[in-house]
């Protein structure tokens, strides 16, 4: 084992083990694993998965680590048979809104780039005859899904890692990680102390414990979850080999099968979530597989029985084998990955399926060798939680939730019923009065539209929805769009996550970090990006230069934490810069409309006119007697400004801004007018329109580079692709039917090839469009270039539009004067 490695890997199930691989195939061997339980059987939850591989998931990064993973186990070809069996897949539909369902994944599927297809009920009953045709509506059917075989992939990527110098310790159990000066120094074991710079933490459902003991919480619980074997079936007699036919999911029942030989397996989250503490995991002294627990029969009954309703063949059947193992669920039920900000040298590779076991030990390990992973992993980051979601109870309770839903049907803007109402901004009550309809996100509850503002809705205005587009949706929203369009509007931006930089290196390093150009006269509000060395965008962002060393980043809620690890990743050594969440103490609203300058007017004595208070500029003001700094900027392409206040302040804040509103119709305003507004204006939503796998060339946000400034993060990237010119491009798509409206990551096909995918979506009142926004190939790219958007399996014609669709020379915005009468 050695007492020094560069990298110390605490786990060899199929994610330590493939880390372990890529890393020795990036050149750093200077690795060893360790495992508290025997090499390779360890008991852990890798010992004993059936190895399902469906690879869709409505996640482009998930489902590219799953191809990977797939391809990698099949390629490894270990000695003892296949890595992988590529059976197919079939995903049933025993009711119409599943089938509905799979219309809607075949187009992520398309999107993606993963052949599949859609396929009758016989036609199923036809690939695996076990099935039932009656009562099917179809299937969605994956030609190169399959089965894994877990141990024996982890033993290849180990034997083959061996081969280039990593060393692997089994029956060594982490005690300890010592950590000293914020990094990472050793890694106690029972089998003595490693020196080590990093360690890499793949230990499944024990996770939380090891993060414990670097003072890392990792938002994650071990769940029971129970699989079957049936005793030999005559329908499956005389089956050579261990698995040729589809594996299946039952979504509508929460179930999952796969051949064994003659036998069958059955898999069911169809219980109510049987959580574990970590805790109470027993100890390989007591057990040699202490991540399965009793088997519980009266769990798995109804399971039986929908199982024998789908395929008659497992009606009354002795079962052969029945395992209660435990694997990991998050709160949001993707996995952990990347470096903790708070433990430098911490790395974490958890809650990962054996599905994407291969591509995560990809990505883990480009990240920590070259600094950037190859994909966007933004959705899996470790470090995108929180504070309340990394208590306990929130743990279990998402964590319990994530395991009942996991083959639901969940809508983009379904609102999660529990926990709720853990961030409430001092609006809240104002909001409550008007009869706010909340989503929740990021802990807070943000309003989604005003049924009181019913009162305002124009009877032909907008068109009727129908389908998804219809549902956690209201009319409502048309009428505060036109409100922040024609009179006034108030939106809470509170969530708005707010830090602040300052210090004698603040400059630089912001300089150094961000693409636009940061030594600007006091005051001054700038937009740009923060890049990744491939010149992706990992932040989307304005600063505001406070005083000469100090500065004020803000961001959106969801990307907060994100943003934040960015920042503290890259700060310097020498303690020149102080980085500060300072979002708890600032509430904000966002006034905009072209009332706008007269409401504050009414209220505030200080000089708003365009010169004293210019566009893209920040002052301090006084909103009757509160203090506050005012940002004259707007995310919805009206006059207006963002009012910061300190929280306490900010119910007499919409107090005095809202009776100074009323005789200008002053209209309190949700998220989905705001969005609608967005998309109408061109403005991009990082996470979705721009993420670390787009540069700000390829999204139209040139604007916001300056080349000349001096070197910065991702600027030789920036400067390549300027040359070669993008080969993509994001541009704005109007649907010809205004009644379509999308949701997002349908497939765009230009002469009937997939070309892209919808990135964000809506309906825009003003202009009176259906409006979607998606990255195409430059060739496909041109203004009033003919494309078509596949939405539940129909295919809708669209085409590419000159954008922004609403005001393309921000005239509402930079207006001096403009002011309407009042109503
Ligand atoms: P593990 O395989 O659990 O490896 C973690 C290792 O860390 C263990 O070997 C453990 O001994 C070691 N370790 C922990 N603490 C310490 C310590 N202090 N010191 C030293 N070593 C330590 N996934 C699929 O993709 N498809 C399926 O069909 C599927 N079916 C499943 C069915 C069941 C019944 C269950 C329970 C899970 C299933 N899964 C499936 C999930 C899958 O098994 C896991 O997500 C995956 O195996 C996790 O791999 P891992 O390497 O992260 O963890």
């Amino acid at each position: 084992m050695g007492d020094q490695a560069r990298v110390v890997i605490i786990g060899a199930g199929i994610v330590g083990c493939s880390a372990a691989y890529h890393l020795a195939e990036l050149g750093w061997t200077d690795v060893v694993v360790v495992d508290q339980g025997p090499l390779y059987h360890t008991g852990g939850s890798t010992s004993h998965a059936p190895g399902l591989m469906f690879q869709l998931n409505a996640s482009p990064t998930v489902t590219a680590l799953a191809r990977y993973s797939a391809d990698l186990y099949e390629r490894l070809r270990p000695s003892e048979g296949p890595g992988y069996y590529r059976t197919g897949s079939l995903e049933v539909a025993t009711s119409p809104t599943r089938w509905a369902e799979l219309k809607r994944k075949l187009g992520h599927a398309l999107s993606w780039g993963l052949p599949a297809e859609l396929i009758s009920g016989q036609e199923a009953s036809r690939i695996v005859p076990l099935l039932r045709p009656e009562g099917l509506y179809g299937a969605l059917h994956v030609h190169s899904d399959g089965v894994a075989r877990a141990v024996r992939v982890a033993a290849t990527l180990a034997a083959a890692a061996q081969r280039r110098g990593v060393r692997f310790q089994g029956g060594t159990m982490v005690t300890a990680i010592e950590v000293a000066g914020g990094r990472v120094r050793a890694v106690v074991t029972s089998a003595g102390r490693i020196e080590a710079e990093n360690v890499l933490v793949c230990a499944g459902i024990w996770g939380p414990a090891i993060g414990r003991m670097a003072g890392v919480a990792l938002p994650l619980t071990p769940v029971q979850h129970q699989y079957v074997t049936t005793a030999p079936l005559a329908a499956l007699a005389g089956q050579i080999g261990e698995i040729s036919q589809p594996i299946v999911r039952h979504q509508d029942r929460s179930m999952y099968f796969r051949q064994h030989g003659e036998s069958y397996g059955i898999g069911s989250y169809g219980h109510q979530p049987l959580v574990v503490e970590v805790a109470d995991i027993p100890s390989h002294q007591v057990t040699p597989t202490p991540s399965v627990l009793p088997f519980t029969a009266e769990h798995f009954a109804p399971a039986l029985r929908h199982a024998a309703a789908l395929m008659p063949a497992l009606a009354n059947i002795e079962l052969a084998t029945a395992i209660n193992g435990m694997f990991s669920f998050t709160p949001d039920g993707q996995s952990l990955l990347g470096e903790s900000p708070d433990v430098r040298g911490f790395w974490v590779a958890e809650a990962v399926w054996v599905t994407h076991g291969g591509g995560t030990g990809k990505v883990i390990a480009e990240w920590l060798v070259e600094g950037t992973p190859s994909l966007d992993l933004h959705e899996l980051d470790l470090n995108r939680f929180h504070a309340h979601a990394l208590t306990h109870p929130y743990i279990i309770a998402r964590g319990a939730q994530q395991y009942r839903e996991v083959y639901d049907i969940i809508h983009p803007l379904q609102g999660m019923d529990h926990p709720r109402g853990l961030r409430r901004g001092p609006f809240y009550e104002r909001q409550k009065e008007l009869g706010a309809v909340f989503l929740e996100g990021a802990g807070w509850e943000r309003p989604q539209w005003f049924e009181a503002n019913a009162a305002l809705l124009d009877p032909n205005q907008p068109p009727a929805r129908f389908g998804w587009a219809a549902r956690n949706w209201s009319p409502v929203a048309a009428a505060e769009h036109r409100a922040a369009r024609e009179r006034a509007a108030l939106f809470d931006l509170s969530p708005f996550t707010k830090l602040e930089v300052s210090g004698p290196g603040a400059l630089d390093y912001l300089q150094r970090l961000t693409c636009n150009q940061m030594d600007t006269p006091l005051s001054k509000v700038t937009y740009t990006a923060l890049l990744n060395e491939r010149g992706g965008i990992e932040c989307d962002l304005t600063v505001t230069r406070l005083g000469d060393r100090r500065f004020l980043i803000l961001t959106g809620a969801a990307a907060g934490r994100h943003d934040l690890a960015w920042l503290r990743r890259h700060l310097p050594d020498d303690g020149s810069v102080t980085l500060t969440d300072v979002t708890s103490g600032w509430c904000c609203l966002g006034l905009w409309g072209p009332a706008a300058r007269a409401v504050l007017g009414g209220v505030c004595a200080d000089d708003l006119s365009d010169g004293a208070f210019p566009y893209f500029s920040a002052r301090q003001i006084t909103v009757g007697y509160v203090p506050a700094l005012a940002l004259r900027v707007s995310y919805v392409g009206e006059l207006g400004w963002e009012i910061y206040a300190p929280t306490e302040y900010g119910a007499a804040l919409w107090e005095t801004l809202w009776e100074a509103g009323q005789p200008w119709g002053l209209t309190a305003a949700g998220g989905a007018a705001f969005d609608s507004l967005r998309l109408e204006k061109g403005y991009r939503l990082w996470g979705s329109d721009i993420t670390p796998d787009h540069t700000p060339y390829e999204a139209g946000l040139g604007f916001a580079v300056r080349l000349r400034k001096g070197d910065f993060l991702g600027r030789a990237a920036l400067i390549r692709q300027k040359e070669q010119g993008p080969r993509r491009r994001l541009v704005a798509l109007a649907l010809d039917d205004p009644r379509v409206v999308l949701l997002g990551k349908e497939p765009i096909l230009s002469a009937g090839h997939v070309v892209g995918y919808v990135t964000s979506a809506t309906y825009g009142y003003t202009v009176g469009q259906s409006i979607a926004y998606g990255y195409l190939p430059t060739e496909c790219a041109a203004e009033g270039a003919r494309v078509e958007a596949q939405y539940f399996g129909e295919r809708h014609g669209a085409i590419v539009v000159r954008e922004p669709l609403y005001d393309p020379h921000n005239q509402r915005m930079t207006s001096a004067t403009a002011e309407p009468a009042r109503p």
